[in-house]
């Protein structure tokens, strides 16, 4: 559902990737670790079109993004994102956050999208909230909202950076189980990630980078148990 090839993007003189080859296929779990720097946002947001690149192949369900705007928009709609920061709009309850982008995206009629909202919302074990603004939710609360609106569209890929590096301790387990049932539930998601144990559990293949290129890559068991690259072995070590 993914493919990506000799993918190599700048920003301004500083090559942030090089050589990206990666391919996902449909209901594939990959978590993507790596030092701070390394381009690990850069790469996802790229699958989201939310950065250009310069060079390579990148088509996501299809479409090739490096064909111009029309597949952008398209591919928009098809693919969820979850920040480290939650994003919401604060002006907006948990209901109508959720509600504006089949709306105004997908012209989804508003019975339609406040039934919509409601079915993800109780997903995330969230319904409760509905009519809260996001300010009056906790962080753990926030994010799973967060999640709850991406579902919203009914994404065939759901990407996730760093969903729960923002949070207190106590809040990750909610937010993790959440993304636990969606790799249950067959989603296809890309997750940047440092919660090795999630890793563990729900991940069909781990990549880690290091200054803008995958370095590794592997099923969870042997990745983590006998890693193969001295820079894998240095980064794992820091981490335990
Ligand atoms: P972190 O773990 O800290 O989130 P990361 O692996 O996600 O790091 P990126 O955010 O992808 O790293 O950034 C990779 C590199 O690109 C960094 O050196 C960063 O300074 C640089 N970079 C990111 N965004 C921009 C930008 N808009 N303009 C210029 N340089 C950028
Ligand atoms: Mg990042």
């Amino acid at each position: 559902i993914i493919e990506i090839a000799g993918l190599r993007k700048w920003f301004g003189t500083f090559q942030v990737l090089q050589d990206i080859a990666l391919t996902v296929a449909r209901g594939e779990r990959i978590v993507i670790c790596g030092p701070s720097g390394s381009g690990k946002s850069t790469l996802i947001r790229c699958v989201n079109s939310l950065e250009r690149y310069q060079e390579g192949r990148l088509v996501v369900d299809g479409y090739d993004l490096g064909a111009g705007q029309k597949n952008i928009d398209t591919v928009r709609a098809e693919v969820g994102m979850v920040f480290q920061q939650f994003n919401l709009f604060p002006h907006l309850t948990v209901m109508e956050n959720c509600m504006l982008a089949p709306m105004k995206v997908r012209g989804t009629r508003k019975k339609e999208a406040q039934e919509l909202a409601m079915r993800f919302l109780t997903r995330v074990r969230i319904a409760d909230q509905a009519l809260k603004y996001p300010a009056q939710l906790s962080g753990g609360q926030q994010q799973r909202v967060a999640i709850a609106r991406a579902l919203c569209m009914t994404p065939k890929i759901m990407l996730f950076d760093e969903p729960t590096s923002a949070l207190d301790p106590e809040m990750v387990k909610e937010v993790l189980d959440t993304m636990v049932g969606l790799a249950e539930d067959g989603m296809t998601m890309l997750c940047v990630t440092h919660e090795m144990g999630f890793a563990r559990k729900v991940a069909d293949r781990v990549i880690f980078m290091d200054a803008g290129q995958i370095v590794e890559m592997g099923k969870p068991e042997p990745f983590f148990a006998n890693p193969q690259n001295p820079r894998t072995q240095a980064f794992l070590g820091q981490l335990l």
